[in-house]
C-alpha cells in the first residue's frame, strides 16, 4: 500500500524519527514536552527493538533519528542504541540535556558514530539557568559537555528555550551559543504543551518581550552572518496563523514513545480516543500507513470550516489538533491560534494571563532519588 495525498504525488514518506528512549530526566524544566503522565522505567523497550525500529525506519525512507527523552543519557545501552541507529545508515541526532552523560560516555558515542549534538541551555546567567531548570550545577555541566562535544569534532546546536524569566537575555544566549562553538542556535520559544501549560501564566512573555526579542534576533543574524544559523520557533500566542504542526499530521515523522508507542508528535496521547500502535506487535511500516492515530487526520479531509475551504490548508494543514483539542474541546477545529477561528481571542486571553508563583516542576518522581540520579551522573 503507498499513501498518497493528492492523486498523481508521491507517496508520504517520513524523514525523521523522535526516539523518546526514556522519560526518567534529571532536571525538572517547568516547560518540559513530556507527557504529565510519564512511562517508567520497567515499560520501556529494549535495545533489539530499538534497533529493529532503526532498520523499519531506514526502509521506510527515515534519514535522521532524534535520540530524545527525558535524557536519553539515562539508558545504560545508549551507546549501543546509537551504534544500531547508525548501523542502520540514519544520520544521529542526541539531544541531551548534557546532566548524566560523562566524558566517557560521550567519546563511545562518537566512536559508535554519533553524528550530531543538540544540548538546551536554560539562561546566560547560572543561577537563573539552574533555577530554571530545577537542578543545583546543570549550567556548569552543561557548558563542560559542550566544550568536550566541540573537541570531538561533533557537530553542535544549542537549544536555547525562551520564555519570560529569560526572554530579555535572547542575546547573551545566543553570544554564549557562539561561544560554545555551536554552529546552530535554535531560539526555541516554549510551545504551550505538556508541563508548559501547567506553567503557563508563569512562563508566558509580555508582548513587548516578544517584539523585542524579535528584533534583536534579526541584529543578531547580521552581526553572526557566516559563524552561526540561527533558527528561531516563534510564540504561538502572539501569532495570527498557526504552524504546520510536525509539517502536517502524520506526513513527515514519527515519534516512538519509551513503551513503544508510535505517535504522530509528542502531545497526541491528549487527544481522547485515538488508537496508538506499539512497535512490540505491529512494524513501523505498517504503523505508518495504517493505524489509526496516522490516519485520523492525516490530509484534509477530516476539516471543517473555516479550514475546509482555506487556500493555506495545504500550507498549515489546520495547525495543531492538540492545542485545537485544548483550547476549543474539538481536535477538528482549527487551531486557535488562527484569526481566523472563532475562538482566536482566547489566545489574547490567556497570553494575558500571567503569576509571579514558583514554576511546578517536571519530575520522574519513580526515578528521581538522590541515589538513581548519582547512578546517572556517574556512569
Ligand atoms: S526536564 Fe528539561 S531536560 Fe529533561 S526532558 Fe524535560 S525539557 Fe528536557
Ligand atoms: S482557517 Fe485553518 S487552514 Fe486556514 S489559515 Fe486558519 S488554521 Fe490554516
Amino acid at each position: 500500500m503507498q499513501l498518497q495525498t493528492t492523486i498523481g504525488q508521491p507517496p508520504l514518506r517520513p524523514l525523521g524519527l523522535l526516539a523518546e528512549l526514556t522519560h526518567r530526566c534529571p532536571l525538572g524544566c517547568p516547560y518540559c514536552s513530556n507527557p504529565i503522565a510519564l512511562e517508567s522505567r520497567g515499560d520501556e523497550i529494549d535495545t533489539a527493538t530499538w534497533a529493529r525500529v532503526f532498520a523499519e525506519a531506514a526502509d521506510l525512507g527515515v534519514l535522521q533519528v532524534h535520540l530524545s527523552g527525558g535524557e536519553p543519557a539515562a539508558r545504560r545501552d545508549i551507546v549501543e542504541i546509537t551504534a544500531a541507529a547508525h548501523r542502520a545508515n540514519l544520520y544521529t541526532n542526541l539531544i541531551t540535556s548534557a546532566v548524566g552523560l560523562t566524558e566517557k560516555t560521550l567519546a563511545a558515542l562518537a566512536e559508535a558514530g554519533l553524528d550530531h549534538v543538540q544540548i538546551s541551555i536554560q539562561d546566560s546567567d547560572a543561577a537563573s539557568a539552574d533555577r530554571i531548570a530545577g537542578y543545583e550545577g546543570a549550567y556548569t555541566r552543561k557548558k563542560a559537555l559542550a566544550g568536550e562535544v566541540v573537541r570531538l569534532g561533533i557537530l553542535l546546536t544549542v537549544n536555547a528555550v525562551i520564555h519570560r524569566a529569560n526572554i530579555d537575555r535572547v542575546a547573551a544566549m545566543v553570544d554564549q551559543a557562539v561561544a560554545l562553538g555551536a554552529r546552530r542556535v535554535e531560539i526555541a520559544h516554549v510551545q504551550y504543551y505538556g508541563w508548559a501549560v501547567v506553567n503557563r501564566a508563569k512562563l508566558m512573555p509580555t508582548r513587548e518581550q516578544v517584539e523585542r526579542a524579535a528584533g534583536c534576533v534579526e541584529a543578531l543574524r547580521k552581526r553572526y552572518h557566516g559563524s552561526i544559523v540561527i533558527d528561531v520557533a516563534l510564540p504561538d500566542y502572539f501569532a495570527r496563523y498557526p504552524k504546520p504542526c510536525m509539517g502536517g499530521w502524520g506526513r513527515r515523522s514519527l515519534n516512538v514513545s519509551p513503551s513503544g508507542k508510535v505517535l504522530p508528535c509528542h502531545a497526541a496521547e491528549t487527544i481522547p480516543g485515538l488508537e496508538f500502535w506499539s512497535v512490540r506487535k505491529h512494524s513501523l511500516a505498517d504503523i505508518w500507513q495504517s493505524s489509526p492515530a496516522f490516519s485520523a487526520f492525516r490530509g484534509t479531509d477530516w476539516m471543517k470550516e473555516p479550514c475546509a475551504s482555506c487556500p493555506r490548508r495545504f500550507e498549515d494543514f489546520g495547525g495543531c489538533r492538540c492545542q485545537a483539542l485544548a483550547l476549543t474541546g474539538d481536535p477538528r477545529a482549527a487551531d486557535p491560534v488562527c484569526h481566523l477561528s472563532s475562538h482566536h481571542a482566547l489566545m489574547a486571553e490567556l497570553a494575558d494571563q500571567r503569576d509571579g508563583e514558583p514554576y511546578i516542576y517536571q519530575r520522574q518522581r519513580a526515578d528521581r532519588t538522590a541515589a538513581a540520579e548519582n547512578a546517572l551522573v556517574e556512569r
